[in-house]
């Protein structure tokens, strides 16, 4: 039976609902041995701190960490959607839309991962800096090549972060040769996959079945998917409604329109996750609903790419899960920090231009963290703080300098004075802060990234 090893006591912050964020101060969580939250807890109003902890343990002797002012604890980010192999060129080329920005950047790049030690490279990279990101949680796509995407899972399983990594499934419109030579084969690269990370034998990363998109499958490949998505219980991702002419042409290739299609070869349901979702109409909102299908939304590639602006309200006055996704390198950031405030900005512009009821603060940070784990159907392992949940969390400090130095004021990516309590100071952080405030991050209750180290 587990054992408590560590009680953290300061400022934690999380979500409880959609539209509730819960302040604990002073907070008061237990980690297990085995990873798990024992309990979590708010001191209660006077009653002495040794009393209250002498309560909480009674036959051993955890740590106890006392977490200092303008710190917080807070849940791990969940990136419900990012391209590994994409890293080395985001922050370049948003001058192209979707189709051609694909072909011109994404194709001819994706092609090298052919060689695995020039993935090793780039995975250990992007991998590691997600997690220096506070990302807890990623829903990677790799490419089209086998060892390369396997390699891509033993990277996250030995960096320690909670992962689906998906081998990218496409057997027509690659371009430049980047493409399966059918889809036969694409099944059986894929299958051999699932079986290559089943074998890293860790709890902590699973395989998750990725077709592309629409354009670059064949119905035939569509339906083999959602095939091994039911034999092999797997999750499927992909992309949907992303760009207009994207639409046109899916609809030109399947003689239906895009969700649709999607749902005549079976890949619509409550194990299936699409991004981006922002070309829909009431009776694609309602498939989606009625299907289960849930969407990452990516604002800031949908901005970069000038794809256009996802309607998240109509989605979640559906009833559809949607978590939020950096969608490197379409979005130029892998700190989902970047992505809660883009998601803010856009749903602000809908506001504006046509009375849409713009998203909430706490509405962003759900996407990000608990709402972001409902949307990967991982959300009774993580996401909140709640008793039997892993502990995947990040300790963020607000005094924080680039230069390591405390007393440098104007090196600070955040600000905070005198009189400023908790709220002032996640507020704070959400639009001010960077990385480089997230100074531990753990998932499992395993320590896998600490500045000092
Ligand atoms: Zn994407």
């Amino acid at each position: 039976m587990a054992t408590v090893e560590t009680i953290y006591v300061g400022t934690i912050i999380h979500s409880i609902s959609q539209t509730q964020l819960a302040y604990l101060n002073p907070g008061i969580l237990g980690v297990n041995t085995d990873g798990t939250i024992a309990f979590v807890h708010t001191l209660p109003p006077s009653t002495p701190l040794d009393t209250f902890l002498a309560t909480l343990t009674s036959n051993n002797t955890p740590t106890i960490r006392h977490l200092p002012a303008h710190t917080l604890l807070l849940p791990g980010f969940i990136d419900t959607h990012i391209h590994a192999p994409q890293y080395p060129f985001s922050g370049t080329g948003y001058t192209l839309p979707l189709l051609t920005w694909l072909t011109t950047y994404t194709f001819p790049h994706e092609r090298r991962f052919s060689s695995l030690s020039y993935a090793e490279t780039i995975y250990k990279r992007v991998v590691a800096k997600s997690l220096r990101c506070g990302t807890t949680t990623a829903a990677w796509y790799g490419t089209i090549h086998t060892p390369a995407t396997i390699l891509l899972a033993r990277t996250c399983v030995e960096m320690g972060q909670r992962a689906l990594v998906g081998k990218v499934c496409m057997d027509r419109n690659g371009g430049d040769g980047y493409v399966e030579n059918s889809a036969e084969q694409s099944c059986e690269d894929t299958i051999e996959f699932i079986r290559g990370v089943r074998q890293l034998g860790s709890e902590l990363v699973q395989p998750i079945l990725t077709p592309r998109f629409a354009v670059s499958c064949t119905k035939e490949l569509l339906a083999s998917i959602s095939s091994l998505s039911d034999s092999e219980n797997l999750r499927i991702q992909t992309h949907c409604a992303e760009n207009i002419q994207e639409c046109t042409l899916v609809e030109s290739l399947f003689h239906l329109p895009y969700v649709q299609a999607y749902h005549s070869c079976g890949i619509l349901g409550p194990k299936t996750i699409l991004a981006h979702c922002i070309h829909l109409n009431d009776s694609d909102r309602e498939l989606l609903s009625r299907t289960q299908t849930s969407i990452s939304h990516c604002p800031v590639s949908n901005f970069a790419l000038s794809s256009g602006i996802c309607n998240v309200r109509a989605l979640l006055d559906a009833g559809i899960s949607v978590g939020l996704g950096t969608d490197v390198a379409g979005g130029w950031s892998t700190n989902l920090l970047t992505a809660i405030r883009n998601a803010l900005i856009a749903s602000r512009v809908l506001s504006m231009r046509d009375g849409t009821v713009p998203l909430s603060l706490e509405e962003g940070v759900y996407m990000a963290t608990l709402g972001g784990a409902k949307t990967l159907g991982l959300d009774a392992q993580t996401g909140n703080f709640v008793n039997g949940k892993y502990f995947d969390a990040i300790l963020v400090d607000l005094d924080a300098c680039a230069d390591g130095r405390r007393d440098h004021f104007a090196s600070r990516s955040v600000d905070v004075f005198e009189g400023e309590g908790p709220q002032e100071c996640f507020e704070k952080f959400l639009f001010l802060g960077d990385e480089r405030n997230v100074v531990e991050v753990f998932v499992a209750g395993r320590r896998v990234f600490c500045v000092d180290e």
